[in-house]
């Protein structure tokens, strides 16, 4: 059989290209051994994919690099460091004389100041940073274009590479993981650990717990480390620069499932710590208000821990509440699908067990009204979507209570910081968190005209909002509700269905019809 020229260039071309994917694949990648069963299911899904030529924008793979050429294939990113004491010079300095020609990107918020005092002969390194310079054109600023690599590795301030051979053993294994979308490695003196995550826009919350589970890939990884990603995948997030860097990536990562892989052999020498000890509280104080800070800008206002250990991140006495006036009972969060933020809500619960305190000092008449007595039935708590809490007096008990009779004189703030008004909408009081934080205690005072209890002001939107036997509150009962016994009518369902209608209790309206989850 006789071969043209050119068919002997395809063969002799396809005979190399199977010597060569033998040679990367099987004898670098194929050690199963010592990898978790998850990894390798994603080999071999991967060697599928490579046969169908689906790895097309994979130039890592289709073009193996050596050792020497590293800087090809990778930007290095320095996101974080302190103004006030860091090692950003001698990091580049380092990184520079280990891996010939790396690029290397210093990215922060603002101009370090004092200012880095760079040498003059400093090649390959950019400085840029992410405030808004109105004097400058978008291209100047964007980071992304400056980003010629398909891999980025971000490093903390201040690491040391423990041996080239190593870093360029962890950046060639990144490759064995085809869907693994980040790859991690210790840069501090702990080890890395691994917490799962669970991520509710619809609560504002992100919840951690700690993993017990088996090795494998991760949602999220917590500690000192270098981060190892496609560029890509880093051009696929809407926020890839905020820090706290990692807990920034890893929340976007979380919402789009993908998963990180943390690698286990060392890489890097432990970091240096900060010298000076107020260099290091102040670290530490800067880091927790980058926290707050990236946990607003992703709206998440609340840590959950283990299930029970919370932070809530949203607004206090201090601050206005997390949402806007009130239009025809929509709050502007459900138009986003959202439910109450989880601050609001606490600060609603701090004020009606406050107004409950001074109502049970001064033996008022007051009972639950409305959605607040029907949260308490279901689940002891407000309704998730609900923002305020509605009670019930006895009109004549305003006597009996000196805030009440203090405010008809106009709006006061009391010990407590809470601040009392009457409503201008109409007959009734209101008691906010604060005098800036408007959550509030709405109190609505009935009076009984021949066995029934009815009032001066009516909401003609609130079907709930209606005159009822006083029979319901003869006697009044209690009920558990927000970690208190609160006064509450007799025959709660009964009383709940006359105002709401049947079946109230066991059918929540959901707002928007937004269904319930988990
Ligand atoms: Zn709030």
């Amino acid at each position: 059989m006789r071969f043209t020229r050119c068919q002997k260039i395809i063969l002799f071309a396809l005979t190399s290209n199977v010597v060569l994917f033998i040679y990367f694949a099987v004898l670098q990648h194929y050690n199963f051994t010592d990898r978790p069963e998850s990894d390798r299911d994603h080999l071999l899904e991967f060697d599928k994919k490579l046969q169908i030529g689906e790895n097309e924008n994979h130039s890592f793979l289709r073009v193996p690099f050596k050792e020497t050429e590293i800087a090809k294939f990778l930007t290095i990113i320095i996101r974080e460091f302190e103004d006030f004491e860091n090692n950003v010079l001698s990091t580049i300095s380092h990184l520079q004389k280990l891996i010939k020609g790396i690029n290397i990107i210093v990215i922060s918020d603002r101009l370090p100041y004092p200012p880095l005092t760079k040498p003059r002969d400093l090649k390959n390194v950019k400085f840029v940073t992410l405030n808004l310079m109105l004097d400058r054109s978008a291209e100047e600023v964007s980071v992304r274009g400056l980003i010629k690599t398909d891999y980025v590795l971000f490093v903390p301030d201040g690491v040391v590479i423990s041996s080239l051979q190593e870093f360029y053993k962890f950046l060639i294994e990144f490759n064995t993981y085809y869907f693994t979308k980040a790859m991690v490695v210790k840069t501090g003196k702990q080890n890395l650990t691994c917490p799962e995550v669970v991520i509710s826009i619809k609560k504002w919350t992100l919840e951690m717990r700690d993993f017990t589970g088996s090795e494998g890939s991760c949602d999220f990884v917590e500690g000192d480390q270098a981060i190892l990603l496609r560029t890509s995948d880093l051009a696929d997030l809407q926020s890839p620069f905020t820090v706290p860097l990692s807990m920034s990536l890893y929340i976007q990562f979380v919402i789009r499932k993908w998963k990180i892989l943390v690698y286990k052999k060392n890489v890097f020498l432990p970091r240096k710590e900060l010298k000076d000890p107020h260099s290091s509280w102040k670290h530490k104080h800067n880091e927790e208000a980058r926290k707050k800070s990236l946990m607003q800008k992703f709206g998440l206002k609340q840590l959950v821990y283990n299930m029970e250990k919370k932070v809530l991140y949203g607004c206090n006495k201090d601050t206005e509440r997390c949402f806007q006036t009130v239009i025809n009972d929509v709050p502007d969060f459900i138009q986003e699908n959202k439910w109450t933020p989880p601050c609001c809500l606490q600060a609603v619960r701090e004020t009606a067990k406050h107004v409950f305190r001074i109502f049970n000092q001064y033996n008022l008449r007051y009972w639950l009204e409305g959605g607040s007595l029907l949260g308490a039935v279901r689940h002891k708590d407000i309704i998730p979507w609900d923002y305020d809490v509605d009670v019930g007096i006895y009109k004549e008990d305003i006597l009996k209570c000196p805030q009440l009779m203090k405010v008809q004189g106009g709006p006061f703030i009391d010990d407590g910081g809470f601040q009392w008004e009457k409503a201008e909408e109409g007959d009734f009081y209101r008691v906010h968190y604060s005098d800036i934080n408007r959550n509030h205690v709405d109190i609505f005072p009935f009076y009984p005209k021949n066995g029934v209890m009815t009032k001066n002001t009516w909401f003609k939107t609130h079907r709930q909002d209606t005159e009822f036997p006083e029979l319901y509150l003869k006697p009044l009962t209690t009920i558990e509700f927000i970690g208190m016994n609160v006064s509450a009518p007799n025959s709660v369902k009964s009383f709940l269905e006359y105002k709401f209608g049947k079946g109230v209790i066991e059918n929540p309206r959901y707002p928007n019809n937004i269904k319930a989850e988990e």
